[in-house]
């Protein structure tokens, strides 16, 4: 789909000690909106089956033919980093831990730009191989999907073992890991009698447990639809077993925060509701998927190739440039349907 240009704004903040071509500059969508957070994903192939994803009903490829390199990643991140002040990468997927060149990737970005910070969102299952050298690395931060603890009913919304999962989660503590934040997505009639004690769970380890609302994307939007539960009725469920006070959310947050306690544990919920209640005004992201694609808005179908700013082996700067303020300065104020499936997106 091709992307209308819409009037952008630059706010220019002088560095003498940039080259011209790289004094750096906010990157500042039509909204007004600050875009300093990039997820980028590095494969679009998934160890899991997850029910409100199914990388099985759409592409899966073995190998990417058309993916960016590790390299061309890497040169990316850095113009973001330096020509618009990037300050976090967030490596998705797919399944970022079914990349190979994982560890090296992130290695680079790390000594190209040690101030950027760098997290990841994972299910986690094959931390036990990868934990200490990924920490080694420099990846600072992990968010782990863990949507149910009953072995059989994790087994059905992911088609995976929970055994590997949670041994994933305490390799990640054994590397030295902050607390990881623990991602649910609820699902109406498949989890929602779990939610408490998904929460108990993730307090017992430090963790917030965050509680995402299921999203219409790609092929199995409808299905998505019917699981769809608003967060309004996930704190209902949570307000049984907690006193749940609200706090202040750290500014451009994607959730809203509560502080939940009872007689026996207490720790911080986050309640994620881009359906019910979507976090638009605060949303400082773009998205670039393993080949390149930029999506300014998760729930908007719209994107840009920015593989095309390779020639010849060489990084068109400029060339990228255009292209992502095109694409920024088209960013949707809201977003609205994604028919790109969420595996090629990575969230
Ligand atoms: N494979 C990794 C993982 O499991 O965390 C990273 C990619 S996954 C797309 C990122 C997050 O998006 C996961 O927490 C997953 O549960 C969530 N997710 C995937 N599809 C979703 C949907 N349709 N609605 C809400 N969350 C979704």
């Amino acid at each position: 789909m091709v992307v209308k240009s819409i009037p952008f704004m630059t706010a220019q903040r002088k560095r003498a000690d940039r080259p011209a071509h790289r004094v750096r500059r906010d990157l500042v969508d039509g909204c007004g909106r600050r875009i300093d957070h990039l997820r980028l994903s590095v494969t679009s192939r998934c160890d899991l089956r997850c029910v409100y994803c199914r990388p099985d009903l759409h592409v899966n490829p073995p190998n990417e033919p058309a993916a960016l390199t590790d390299d061309q990643r890497v040169e990316l991140v850095r113009f973001l980093h330096e020509r618009f002040g990037l300050a976090q990468v967030r490596i998705t997927g797919g399944e970022p831990l079914v990349y190979d060149n994982l560890v090296p990737l992130i290695a680079s970005i790390r000594e190209a730009m040690p101030d950027l910070k760098i997290a990841m969102t994972t299910n986690a299952r094959l931390l036990p191989l990868r934990a200490k050298a990924l920490r080694r690395a420099g990846l600072e931060r992990l968010n782990i999907s863990l949507d149910s603890l009953r072995p059989d009913r994790y087994r059905e919304i992911t088609g995976s073992h929970l055994a590997e999962v949670l041994a994933g989660f305490e390799a990640a503590r054994d590397a030295g890991f902050p607390a990881p934040k623990v991602n649910v997505v609820a699902l109406r009639g498949i989890n929602d009698d779990e939610f408490a004690e998904l929460a108990e769970w993730g307090f017992a380890r430090g963790s917030e447990v965050r509680f995402l609302e299921a999203m219409p994307i790609g092929p199995v939007a409808d299905f998505n639809r019917k699981a769809y539960m608003p967060n309004s009725a996930v704190r209902s469920r949570l307000g049984e077993h907690f006193a749940l006070e609200p706090l202040t959310d750290p500014a451009g947050s994607t959730a809203r925060h509560w502080f939940a306690s009872n007689d026996t544990c207490r720790g911080v919920i986050g309640l994620i509701s881009p359906v019910s209640e979507p976090f638009c005004g605060g949303c400082r992201r773009i998205r670039v998927t393993a080949t390149g694609g930029l999506y300014p808005c998760l729930l908007d179908s719209r994107s840009s190739d920015l593989s095309v700013s390779w020639r010849n082996g060489l990084f068109d700067e400029e060339l990228a440039e255009r292209i992502i303020l095109q694409a920024v300065g088209g960013k949707a104020p809201q977003g609205t349907i994604q028919s790109t499936p969420m595996i090629n997106i990575g969230g």
